[in-house]
């Protein structure tokens, strides 16, 4: 699946527009069991990917992913920016060029692995694990776009009667049950835009 320069370019757009637009959502639940930073820390990493679009998406795209990394360990901060700056940073070094479908489930893997290192997490703790893990494993057999967002999506709602054992959200213990995790819907949303871009291709 070649991704010219354009076609990249609206990619990066999509997953920064999705993220942008739903700061407040992501806050709100941030404020519900952390301390209601993660709309503003994702929104600030973003706008700092969308700052420097013409040099990330002149890249190809392992260097593109590094390039989003990087900007994200950066400027996002807290728990999620290392984290999230660790997933892209991992899955460019992890893809080679050209890349398919198989190639990408298995970068992503890695990549996820990275994550659980970096946040000593699996899944199962109420963090955006619970939906990169099971994204790998739909897109790993061969699920279409729009079938791996729905899985996202569900995946984040699946969070809701979890117990975070992770996190800034497990200070609250049980009373972190009964709220969606916002790392989690964060990815869901991420995995949305990526997937429309695909689903529009296809
Ligand atoms: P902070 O918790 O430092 O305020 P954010 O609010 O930006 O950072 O991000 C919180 C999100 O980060 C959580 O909802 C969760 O999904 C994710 N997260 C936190 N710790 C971990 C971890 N160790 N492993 C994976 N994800 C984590
Ligand atoms: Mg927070």
């Amino acid at each position: 699946m070649p991704l010219d320069e354009g076609r990249l370019r609206r990619l990066i757009e999509a997953v920064a527009g999705t993220v942008i637009e739903h700061a407040d959502e992501l806050t709100e639940l941030d404020s519900a069991i952390g301390d209601g930073d993660h709309g503003a820390n994702m929104k600030r990493g973003f706008e700092a990917v969308l700052a420097n679009l013409d040099s990330i998406a002149a890249k190809p795209l392992p260097g593109a992913l590094q390039a989003t990394g990087t900007q994200l360990v950066m400027k996002v901060g807290g728990a999620s920016g290392p984290l999230y700056g660790t997933l892209f940073i991992s899955l460019g070094k992890n893809l080679p060029e050209p890349a398919n479908r198989k190639i990408l489930a298995q970068a992503l893997d890695a990549a996820i692995a990275a994550v659980k290192a970096r946040g000593k997490a699996d899944v199962g703790q109420k963090t955006m694990l619970d939906v990169l893990a099971p994204v790998q494993q739909a897109l790993a057999s061969g699920a279409a776009p729009a079938e791996i967002a729905a899985r996202a999506q569900e995946a984040a709602e699946a969070t809701i009667p979890m117990k975070a054992t992770r996190g800034r959200a497990s200070f609250l213990g049980d009373r972190s049950i009964g709220h969606m995790d916002p790392g989690a819907r964060s990815s869901a949303l991420i995995v949305a835009a990526i997937a429309s871009c695909f689903e529009a291709r296809s």
